[in-house]
């Protein structure tokens, strides 16, 4: 745990001098190191049980016929929220990782156009299942200084949004132009829409619109949460623009490489 952490702010005072106000933050960081910990740590010690609980459910599904249905049915919802406990820890340890100081980016130069393309690649079959279909506008070959995976990821949570909260059969669509100094990605969906006083609210751990609605599509709450630090981590910025009822898009600017 850190001795000592301040946080400095400094202004101009009229006479051309400065004033620095410093404040002893050593408290709230420690705090904030021991519950990012504590939750790491529970999430790691939950990944084995549950693992284990998933797999001997399947292999009894799998492997015994002729289930009275009713057993087979709680057998399925055993599974599907094993499942879903999975997918809160998994997503608790990224969030950890991404929060904790030795979070790594490994950054590589690389086209705009190329790091959308690696994306759509990588859920091309999750669109086909899903029956969505994705558009590409305009793109760059402005390049970028990224960790492709972490920002493929980025990238992938947002076209998977679009997906759960837009409108089945309906298009997605994504982008990348040039900005002043960076490059800007969109993911747009012509969904319900995120109200005003929502929209910074959502990058939020936990925070959702309609709690019932995200669990109900498989939803942690912690996907935008995840997003935008990794995005903070590469120097970037990340907010929605909607209004409700005409959709969503979701803005994310990275520095060109100059
Ligand atoms: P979740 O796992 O619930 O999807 P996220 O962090 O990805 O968690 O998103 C937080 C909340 O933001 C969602 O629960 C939903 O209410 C809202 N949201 C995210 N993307 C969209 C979208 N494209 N359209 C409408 N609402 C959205």
């Amino acid at each position: 745990l850190p001795d000592h952490v301040f946080e400095v702010n400094a202004a101009p005072t009229p006479d051309g001098g400065a004033v620095a106000v410093l404040h002893d933050v050593t408290g709230i960081e420690r705090a904030e190191i021991m519950r990012r910990d504590f939750v790491a740590n529970v999430s790691h010690e939950l990944r084995t049980p549950l693992t284990s609980i998933s797999g001997y459910v399947e292999t009894l599904l799998d492997t015994t016929p002729d289930l009275p249905p009713h057993v087979q049915e709680f057998l399925g919802i055993i599974l599907k929220n094993a499942n879903r406990m999975n997918r809160l820890t998994e997503d608790l340890l990224a969030l950890a990782n991404v929060e904790s100081g030795e979070y790594q980016l490994h950054r590589q130069p690389i086209a705009a156009s190329a790091l959308l393309e690696d994306t759509i690649e990588g859920l091309a079959g999750m669109l086909v299942d899903s029956g969505f279909l994705l558009k590409q506008r305009e793109t760059t070959n402005t390049k970028v200084l990224v960790d492709i995976d972490a920002i493929t990821q980025v990238f992938g949570n947002l076209i998977e949004n679009a997906m759960k909260y837009g409108r089945t059969g309906q298009s997605v669509t994504v982008g990348a132009r040039d900005c002043d100094g960076c490059v800007e990605f969109y993911v747009q969906d012509y969904g319900p829409g995120i109200a005003q006083e929502h929209q910074a609210r959502i990058f939020e751990r936990f925070y959702r619109v309609d709690k019932a609605r995200s669990r109900e599509s498989g939803g942690t709450g912690l996907g935008l949460a995840i997003a935008r630090h990794i995005v903070l981590a590469h120097e970037g910025t990340i907010h929605v623009e909607s209004e409700l009822g005409s959709g969503a898009t979701f803005i994310v600017r990275l520095p060109a490489v100059a």
